[in-house]
């Protein structure tokens, strides 16, 4: 395998916007969020930011819109509040940073960063994440602020649902968002943020901000950002494994197809992944009816979009 010091890659970017069954009324709006990320992560490759900024950028436009489940428009938990995990990762020295069960915060991915960058520490949950916000300069705000109204309805009648026995436990909304990419330097990074799964116990973690689970990212061969079922997720490690399955005779492609096959058969789980290599190859995969995803990299004028 090529050192990863030193050598020029494709720049691009990959960006996933959830893997469920979409309804049909939602999946204009999925569709026009991916775009739009995949088009901000871009341009922050194209104007000399590294892989590491590209995914918190697109990261961050997916948590402002309301469509998915990641910041402002994420799920509700048992108890009817919003609380959120998020994770990032440098393939380049494997630094990362995440948060869990965070209240109060838009950007987790931007506290996962500062978490990266300042903490002594690579995850920190609750009030301590919150409590850190100060420190990596992210604003917060009030946790009722993150609830919209179509997600309280979908609480109501998930909590209706769930008193009558009627409730699919691993059927509902799982638009987490995440994104990978790989800079003209050949450096790779990953982000995600989710609301992790509606009507999810509290202190619930999904696979999101888990390294090796919800994410991964090594220069030495690409980067991951995983979204489904997070229970099935993090028993099969699915990022770390899809990553860590490329080399010179399987790619991003091949490799994600593969881990999403050992997601199935292996825990009956359901999701996708997105993957880049280091020298900027894309792939994707997903057992789910729809995944909302957007891509770009050199030599293409308009992202792809798929759902
Ligand atoms: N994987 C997330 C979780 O289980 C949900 C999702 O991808 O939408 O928390």
């Amino acid at each position: 395998m090529d050192k990863p010091s030193k050598r020029k890659a494709r720049p691009a970017i990959f960006v996933h916007g959830g893997a469920w069954a979409i309804p049909e009324i939602e999946r204009e709006a999925h569709q026009k969020g991916v775009h739009r990320a995949s088009m901000a992560g871009f341009e922050t490759l194209l104007t000399g930011g590294s892989a590491l900024d590209a995914v918190q950028k697109a990261v961050e436009h997916l948590e402002v819109d309301e469509t998915f489940n990641a910041g402002r428009g994420a799920v509700l938990n048992a108890e009817g509040e919003v609380l959120l995990d998020a994770a990032i990762m440098n393939g380049a020295d494997l630094k990362a940073g995440a948060v869990a069960c965070l209240s109060g915060v838009v950007h987790a991915v931007a506290l996962a960063r500062g978490i990266l960058e300042r903490a002594p520490h690579v995850m920190l949950v609750g009030d301590g994440a919150r409590a850190f916000a100060e420190e990596a300069g992210v604003a917060t705000c009030s946790p009722d602020s993150l609830i919209v109204e179509r997600e309280r309805k979908r609480y109501e009648r998930a909590k209706q649902l769930s008193k009558s026995g009627g409730l699919d436990p691993v059927g509902g909304p799982a638009d987490t968002v995440g994104a990978v990419a790989c800079d003209a330097h050949g450096h790779v990074a990953a982000a995600t943020s989710t609301g992790g799964s509606l009507l999810k116990l509290p202190g619930r973690i999904g696979d999101s901000p888990l390294i090796g689970a919800g994410l991964y990212a090594d220069d030495r061969r690409g980067a991951g950002s995983s979204t489904g079922w997070g229970e099935g997720i993090m028993r099969v490690g699915l990022a770390l494994r899809a990553v860590d399955s490329i080399t010179s005779g399987l790619g991003p492609a091949e490799a994600a197809q593969q881990a999403v096959r050992i997601l199935e058969s292996r825990t009956q789980g359901h999701g996708g992944i997105i993957l880049v290599d280091f020298k900027g190859e894309l792939g994707h995969a997903f057992n789910t009816p729809h995944m909302a995803y957007a891509y770009l990299a050199e030599g293409m004028t308009q992202p792809e979009i798929g759902i």
